[in-house]
């Protein structure tokens, strides 16, 4: 093993923009595809279009400013002669290319001016005697300032200074019937001559699979390792008191469904842990997860804890506030609204409320967990939509568990939470979604999360049908929405949305004036308009006489996407459907088929359509079940932009692709249980090979 080499500190900027700050990453820094340079190609059986290496002597070399300054140079061998073309060019390179130097040129040969050409090739010295590459040349991810040529070098020292040992024990390795690390890394970054670079560039080889496998194998070893981690966390013990919950069930109108006692189930036994539950509450659009929701708040509150409830937008946050308000009215329990748009005033009463103690329940939006706000004894937080949050925001609220100092009534803690971080216990968390998530993704990604689906929707719901209509046909459309507000049903006009900078003002616009427009068409029907600018009283209004059915015809932006629930809406129209994606569009369809009569929706869509949006549009057509809807839209899109931009802080896979890759994270997920149990040692390697707790830092 050699020495490493000091690498100077604008290099290592550099690479540092490429996430590479270890010697280990440059390992794992992988090429992007290979150049054949391992052998040469006489210039008579090079073809246009090809991509080739030469080899032969400059038989003439000039500037020629035709009509830019370009260096023209012929180069000749046994065989033929081609030219060699530069428009930007140094005065070393002139030299290199001068008349009579021998030389090796790769690049793409094409038709030009002067003959076959090859512009911009690359070029070194070399004579008959110089001796071609073993292997294919790899072409990693650059950034500017950083050559391949510095890249390989630093990268030929990692091979050739670190260990490569197999981080996989050697039986685990046989079961998967993976090659071996020190192989792979080698072969990737050095493939001989004889293999088929089809395999490698579509990253199918067997050194490829064990790269992916061992991506895959990291992030589920350190997602598992999170969530020991919250093994040895404390959170308050709630057990279940069967005495607001009992009241709460006694209350409904309806029987909880099979899927919703199951999901209560779990959470109830999690809440009934020393240990922060972290629990994701999964369930299609109209599955019922709130009355779940609201089941968990009430164990927590029986125990004489505080719930926080916070949702994305107002609207959702304040149908729940609405809801909750209404159910836990016969208990004796008033919750306490806190958003953003309240006044000073009004805020300042609710965050009081809140700090002393006197509300059980604080239902709002992101308002929630800003600074000012303290709980006196936070037990659960409960985040609808928990996807549209990032990571940060959910630990934020996480801290709010901490208890007020001049807090002296807790009750004595068992002592098996005494010490730890100060006695410091975070309050339990429920994630719901109503975007469902494919099974793979959710591995993936929520390895750290439990997870409770709600499969079955309550019963009474007449399936959604749904129709595409092209624009043109608008007038008809219009007809049937003023025929079904006559028969006394309600329907939602959705306005489109607009993927501009000024999106949020445009979209506001149009909805603006589509409800002039709806309102002038359809003298007879009240139509109301709900977007997000309004403010909460007026909102709220709009919204109330829409459920009271004072309103028939609601216009609205896509604010109404999550959680607004209007059982006698049995009609959607859905304009400019093409612009949006598939969750929106479930999202969406979902707020109508919930009652019994037969629902509607209709995709309004304007021509030409793009493959994209026909093929989304197809989707959502010939869908209804939200995972399958989720697993289209994995093969659509790719994960990441499935999970949102938001979801910033979950680890990324630079290799492996969950939706190709479902066998290999299959496997991984297995092997990473059975590691952490018997072999942990190895488990801690693999670790500190792929994640960022290294200790080998290149500037070190
Ligand atoms: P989501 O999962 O989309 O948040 P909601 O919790 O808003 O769904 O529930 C949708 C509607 O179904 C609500 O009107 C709710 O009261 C009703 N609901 C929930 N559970 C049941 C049930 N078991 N039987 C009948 N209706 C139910
Ligand atoms: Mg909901």
């Amino acid at each position: 093993m050699t020495a490493p080499v000091k690498i100077p500190p604008a290099t290592l900027a550099r690479l540092a923009k490429l996430g590479i700050h270890h010697r280990a990453d440059l390992l794992l820094h992988l090429p992007l595809r290979y150049e054949d340079e391992t052998r040469l190609v006489p210039i008579s059986a090079v073809q246009p279009g090809m991509s080739a290496q030469v080899q032969g002597v400059v038989a003439h070399s000039e500037v020629a400013f035709r009509p830019r300054r370009t260096l023209v140079c012929r180069l000749q061998d046994s065989g033929g002669e081609l030219y060699l073309r530069f428009l930007n060019f140094y005065p070393s390179q002139q030299k290199q290319l001068a008349e009579g130097k021998q030389i090796r040129a790769a690049g793409e040969a094409r038709m030009g001016y002067y003959g076959l050409e090859m512009v911009h090739p690359k070029c070194r010295a070399a004579g008959d005697d110089t001796p071609l590459p073993q292997s294919l040349t790899p072409v990693y991810p650059a950034t500017a300032g950083l050559s391949q040529a510095t890249l390989r070098k630093l990268i030929a020292g990692a091979l050739g200074s670190l260990p490569l040992d197999d981080t996989l024990p050697e039986a685990l390795r046989q079961r998967m019937k993976l090659a071996s690390f020190a192989d792979s890394v080698r072969l990737l970054h050095n493939p001989p001559p004889d293999i088929a670079a089809s395999a490698l560039e579509g990253r199918s080889h067997p050194a490829w699979r064990r790269i992916k496998f061992d991506e895959l194998l990291a992030q589920q070893l350190s997602m598992r390792a999170h969530l020991r981690q919250r093994g040895k966390r404390a959170a308050p013990r709630l057990a279940p008191q069967h005495r607001l919950t009992a009241q709460l069930i006694n209350n409904l109108p309806f029987a909880l469904t099979g899927a919703q006692q199951k999901a209560y189930a779990e959470i109830s036994r999690d809440l009934d842990r020393p240990h922060p539950m972290q629990r994701l509450l999964q369930g299609d659009v109209g599955s019922g997860k709130t009355v779940v929701a609201a089941l968990a708040a009430l164990q927590a509150m029986e125990n004489g804890y505080q719930v926080a409830l916070m949702s994305p937008t107002e609207i959702l946050a304040e149908q729940h506030y609405l809801k909750l308000r209404d159910w836990l009215a016969p208990l004796g329990i008033a919750p306490v609204w806190l958003s953003g748009s309240l006044k000073k005033k009004d805020k300042l009463a609710a965050v009081e409320r809140i700090a002393r103690g006197e509300t059980q329940l604080a239902i709002g939006t992101h308002a929630l967990f800003q600074e000012q706000v303290q709980f006196r004894k936070l037990g659960l937080v409960i985040v609808d939509e928990q996807h549209k949050f990032g990571v940060q925001q959910r630990m934020a609220l996480r801290n709010k568990g901490k208890a007020a100092p001049e807090d002296d009534a807790e009750p004595p803690r068992p002592p098996h939470l005494q010490g730890g971080e100060g006695g410091f216990q975070e309050p339990h968390q429920l994630m719901m979604s109503a975007t469902p998530i494919p099974r793979t993704l959710a591995m993936s990604y929520y390895a750290d999360l439990d997870v409770s689906v709600i499969d079955e929707l309550p019963p009474g719901r007449t399936p959604v049908i749904t129709k595409l209509v092209s624009d043109a046909r608008r007038e008809e459309v219009l007809e049937r929405v003023r025929a079904a507000c006559l028969e006394g049903r309600q329907a939602y006009w959705v306005c489109p949305l607009i993927e501009e900078s000024d999106a949020m003002e445009r979209e506001l616009q149009n909805a603006i004036e589509t409800h002039q427009a709806l309102c002038a068409a359809f003298p007879e029907i009240n139509v109301g308009l709900a977007h997000g600018r309004l403010d909460s009283a007026e909102k709220a209004r709009v919204m109330a006489a829409f459920k009271a059915g004072e309103v028939q015809l609601l216009v609205a932006t896509t604010v109404i996407e999550v959680g607004v629930d209007v059982p006698n809406a049995s009609l959607m129209v859905i304009e400019h459907a093409e612009r949006m994606g598939l969750a929106q569009l479930h999202q969406l369809r979902g707020r109508i088929g919930r009652g019994v009569a037969r629902s509607l929706c209709v995709l309004l869509y304007q021509q030409p359509l793009s493959e994209l949006a026909r093929a989304r549009l197809k989707i959502i057509y010939e869908n209804t079940d939200g995972f399958e809807i989720a697993r289209h839209d994995l093969l659509l899109r790719g994960p990441g932009e499935l999970l949102g931009a938001r979801q910033s802080g979950v680890p990324m896979l630079r290799f492996a692709d969950v939706s190709e890759d479902a066998a290999l994270l299959e496997g991984a997920r297995a092997i990473a249980d059975e590691m952490l149990r018997d072999f942990p040692e190895a488990a801690r390697l693999h670790l500190q090979r792929w994640m960022a707790n290294r200790h080998d830092y290149l500037h070190a």
